[in-house]
C-alpha cells in the first residue's frame, strides 16, 4: 500500500522532475558549411564510401530553408549572412539585413563575449561564406574592402587563399599583411616551403596562414591541407580559449565544381570534405564540450544520381537550387537541430546554445 503509493508517487512526479533539468549547453561550436551540397551531392559521397560515414554517425538531422529575401535561389552571401547572422538579406549582401543595414553575426557576438574565434576554409579567406562571418558589404565582390575588415575583425585564427587581397590591392598600398603582424597576427604566406603546425604557435599570437596567393588550387589538383589544418585550427583554439570558441570550417569548393558540372572534381571535393570530417567528428568526440554541426549553404547543380550498379551524376543546371539542404549534428545542444526551420535559425539556435 505504502510502497504503491510511494511508487505512484514517483511515477507521476519524476518525469516532470527530470524534464525540467537545464538542457545541456556546449562550451564549443564547430560549424561545417559543405557549400553547394545537396542530398544528391551527400548520396554520391555515401555510396563511394565505406559505411558508415562520419556523417551516418551524427545522431541529430533536420532540414533547413535556404532561401534570400529576394530570391528562391539563393548565393552563398545571403546564405552564409542568414546562417552568421540570423537575417534573411539580399543575393550578394554580407553581413547585412535586407535594409543593407550592419547586423552581429556569431562572431562578433562570441568574440564580445571572450570566446575565441576562426575560420578554415577551401576558397579564399575574403570569398562570400566566410566573409559572411566578419564582413558587412553589400556586396561580395568587394574583396578587397572585406580583406580590410578581416583585419579589423579581431579573429584569432583564420586559414585559406587569397593572400593578395592583402598585399596587391588596386584600392590603395597598404601592405594587410603588415598590418595583421602590427596586430599580434604570426602570419604565415602562401610561398613558404616548411609546414607549419598552428598548434605550436606561442598562444599570445594571433595566426593567419595563407594557404594560397589566389584561390586554392582544386582537391583534383593536389590541394592536401584542409583536413589537417581544420585539426590544427581546432587546437589552436583550445589553446587559447578559456571560455570556449567557435569555428567555421567551410568545404568550399564543392560548389565550384557543381557549377562546372564536373563529377570528377566534385568527387574529390566531397572526399576531401568526408576527409576532414572523419578527423574533426574524432577529434570532438574527445570531449564532452563542442557541439559540431554539419550543414550546407544551398544546393548547387540541381544534381541527380542515375545508373544502376554505380551512381552517375546528371545535373540539371549551372546554378543554385532551391532544395531544402539537411542539417547533421552531434554533441552537447545537438537536438535543437531537428525539424524543418529556415536558415536563420541555424543561428537563433546557436546563439541560445552558448548563451550570446
Ligand atoms: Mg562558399
Ligand atoms: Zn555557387
Amino acid at each position: 500500500m505504502i510502497l504503491s503509493a510511494v511508487l505512484g508517487f514517483w511515477l507521476a512526479y519524476a518525469p516532470i522532475y527530470f524534464s525540467e533539468d537545464p538542457p545541456e549547453k556546449p562550451t564549443n561550436i564547430i560549424l561545417v558549411i559543405c557549400d553547394g551540397m545537396g542530398l544528391s551531392q551527400i548520396a554520391l559521397a555515401e555510396y563511394l564510401t565505406r559505411p558508415p560515414s562520419s556523417l551516418a554517425q551524427m545522431e541529430v538531422v533536420g532540414l533547413q530553408k535556404t532561401h534570400s529575401a529576394n530570391n528562391l535561389e539563393t548565393d552563398s552571401a545571403a546564405s552564409g549572412t542568414a546562417m552568421s547572422c540570423g537575417v534573411k538579406t539580399f543575393n550578394a549582401g554580407l553581413g547585412v539585413d535586407a535594409d543593407s543595414q550592419a547586423v552581429a553575426s556569431i562572431m562578433d557576438l562570441a568574440s564580445e563575449k571572450g570566446m575565441k574565434t576562426g575560420f578554415v576554409v577551401t576558397s579564399s579567406v575574403v570569398h562570400a561564406t566566410p566573409a559572411a562571418f566578419y564582413a558587412h558589404v553589400y556586396s561580395r565582390a568587394a574583396y578587397e574592402a572585406i580583406a580590410a575588415q578581416l583585419v579589423e575583425s579581431g579573429i584569432d585564427v583564420f586559414a585559406g587563399g587569397g593572400e593578395r587581397y592583402f598585399v596587391d590591392r588596386y584600392a590603395d598600398d597598404t601592405n594587410l599583411l603588415q598590418v595583421l603582424e602590427d596586430r599580434n597576427y604570426v602570419v604565415l604566406t602562401s610561398d613558404r616551403t616548411v609546414g607549419n603546425n598552428l598548434k605550436n604557435i606561442d598562444p599570445e599570437h594571433k595566426i593567419a596562414l595563407f594557404t594560397a596567393y589566389e584561390d586554392p588550387e582544386r582537391a583534383s589538383m593536389g590541394r592536401k591541407y584542409f583536413p589537417d589544418v581544420a585539426i590544427q585550427a581546432i587546437e589552436a583554439l583550445e589553446k587559447r580559449a578559456d571560455k570556449g570558441y567557435f569555428l567555421m570550417i567551410e568545404a568550399s569548393q564543392i560548389d565550384w565544381a557543381a557549377h562546372a558540372n564536373s563529377p570528377e572534381w566534385l568527387a574529390l571535393e566531397m572526399q576531401d570534405a568526408y576527409d576532414m570530417l572523419d578527423k574533426v567528428l574524432e577529434k570532438v568526440r574527445e570531449d564532452e564540450n563542442t557541439l559540431l554541426i554539419v550543414t550546407a549553404d544551398h544546393e548547387c547543380g540541381y544534381m541527380s544520381l542515375t545508373g544502376k550498379r554505380s551512381p552517375r551524376v546528371k545535373f540539371h543546371t549551372k546554378v543554385h537550387s532551391s532544395q531544402m539542404v539537411p542539417v547533421f549534428a552531434t554533441g552537447p545542444g545537438a537536438e535543437e537541430f531537428l525539424g524543418i526551420y529556415e536558415n536563420t535559425a541555424i543561428f537563433d539556435k546557436m546563439k541560445k546554445l552558448l548563451g550570446l
